[in-house]
């Protein structure tokens, strides 16, 4: 196809490479750009101008092919590109242990611990008293013991972790009882059977989705039967004609034939939600209480600390798991074992704990002191004075998320924004590019800000995200 005269000297007139790169040199904006980040930026900046040349549907003006205007684009090239991709973001779902935004955030002394533990040597694996090589878990063992209730404990890198190091220690090559109601799914890819799999347990289901008896699983106990196994049903509940074996009950008759039990508790928690008017989840401390040999949960989930897989148990199968060869792969880091110390120290203190871990204390705000923060931020935005912007007060739902409490809908106070001459999806997009993203939730044709996620500092980055789209409009 021949290009039109016009197009023939745009092209012509694109500047090369090592001449934008010689002039990019001269200009500070550019110092301390990496050459290779800059060399990337020219080269991608010429060849978007050359394609939209060369394609006579696309407009392109003479002033797109000024000095000024690609190094205005390679400045803004070269600033994405050190951009850090992982971002802070601002949580407006309501979805306190949002998965994709990152579970749990972590408590100030938490956080605290990690910088330091990061930018000096520790005492990681070292016994300071004896002066010699020490354990790595020894940093929170006696705590994990002391607030469980458990001889022993452990941890490595996530839950999942967890569970296939355990099963891989005790099963492997044996039969591994679970209820049909209990061959969970949980997002990212976790399945039980598949676990079970990849540990060398071989899958002995028994009952069925939404009865299961204790008759099932004595009646399914053979000589090769190697654990009893209960998973929580995290994410899902099966409702109405319904019926599972307690932990304890399985514990009897796990003793009766010699076969170790272990739950998987998923979110587990040392908190008795029920007390703060929220529904029940079993606790790690009922669950050792039990009797249970060995006992599985996250540390980022209810817990509120970071992504680790805490095990808790009986010293004797504890013993074994510790000097099983997986552990090395499967090792927490020191970053998060520092978080993790701090985070239980915490809960040395119920009401310590429920005031200082913001997982804790995002789950147990009360309706007022959610709807005090709607006001503020609802005075805040009306403060923008834009005729545009209309702003209501709702009331709505907020989640647990992080495949714990999945019936439980937390009442919330939120703010929903309309603002006029644009769709609610332009609002949500220009919001997820602010910097910090702001994530929030469309319903009705509103952007929803639920307070509930929305942290103290964060009420002026809002107001300043809104202010700044009304300027750019
Ligand atoms: C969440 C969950 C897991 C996985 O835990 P991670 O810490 O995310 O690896 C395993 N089992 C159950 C029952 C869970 O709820």
């Amino acid at each position: 196809m021949k290009l039109n005269e016009k197009r023939q000297s745009f092209l012509k007139m694109l500047p090369g490479v090592d001449h934008v790169l010689e002039v990019a040199g001269t200009k500070p904006i550019f110092e301390d750009i990496p050459k290779s980040v800059l060399v990337r930026c020219v080269r991608s900046v010429i060849q978007d101008l050359r394609i939209i040349i060369l394609d006579d549907k696309m407009d392109i003006k003479e002033e797109d092919l000024s000095e000024s205007a690609i190094l205005e684009k390679v400045k803004t090239c070269a600033q994405n590109a050190m951009t850090p991709n992982l971002l802070r973001v601002i949580n407006a779902t309501g979805v306190v242990m949002h998965t994709n935004l990152g579970r749990s955030i972590l408590a100030a002394e938490a956080v605290e611990n990690i910088s330091l533990v990061a930018g000096s040597y520790s005492n990681l694996e070292f016994d300071l008293s004896k002066g010699v090589r020490g354990s790595r878990y020894s940093a929170v063992e006696d705590i994990l013991c002391e607030i469980s209730g458990a001889q022993a404990a452990m941890v490595v890198n996530n839950n999942a972790g967890a569970v296939l190091l355990c099963l891989e220690t005790i099963a492997k090559g044996k039969k591994v009882i679970v209820s049909r109601g209990e061959l969970v799914e949980i997002g990212g890819s976790f399945r039980i059977p598949d676990i079970m799999a990849k540990s060398g347990g071989i899958l002995k289901e028994v009952g069925t989705t939404n009865r299961t008896h204790l008759k099932d699983y004595e009646s399914a106990i053979e000589s090769d039967t190697g654990l009893l196994l209960k998973v929580h049903k995290s994410n899902y509940s099966v409702v109405g004609f319904t019926a599972e074996v307690s932990v304890k009950d399985m514990v009897e008759i796990g003793t009766k034939y010699h076969i170790p039990v272990m739950e998987d508790l998923g979110s587990g928690t040392f908190i008795d939600f029920s007390q703060y008017g929220l529904l029940k989840e079993p606790t790690v401390q009922e669950s050792v209480a039990t009797g249970a040999d060995v006992v599985t949960f996250s540390g980022d989930k209810l817990l509120g600390g970071p992504q680790a897989g805490i095990i808790v148990g009986k010293k004797d199968i504890l013993d074994r798991i510790k000097q099983n060869p997986l552990t090395r792969a499967l090792r927490i880091d020191k970053l998060t074992l520092a978080a993790l110390e701090s985070t239980l120290r915490l809960y040395l203190d119920k009401d310590k704990a429920i005031a200082a871990i913001p997982t804790l204390r995002m789950l147990t705000l009360s309706y007022d002191e959610i709807a005090k923060k709607a006001d503020r931020l609802y005075n805040l935005l009306k403060n923008i004075n834009d005729a545009r912007l209309s702003i209501k007060l709702i009331d709505l739902s907020s989640q647990a998320g992080g495949g714990a409490l999945p019936l439980l809908d937390l009442p919330s106070r939120c703010v929903g924004i309309h603002v006029k001459g644009l769709s609610v999806n332009t609002v949500e997009r220009y919001m997820r590019n602010n910097t910090p993203p702001i994530i929030g939730r469309i319903e009705d044709d509103l952007f929803i800000i639920d307070l509930r996620t929305i942290q103290e500092d964060e009420l002026q980055l809002i107001e300043s995200a809104f202010s700044g789209m009304f300027r750019d409009l």
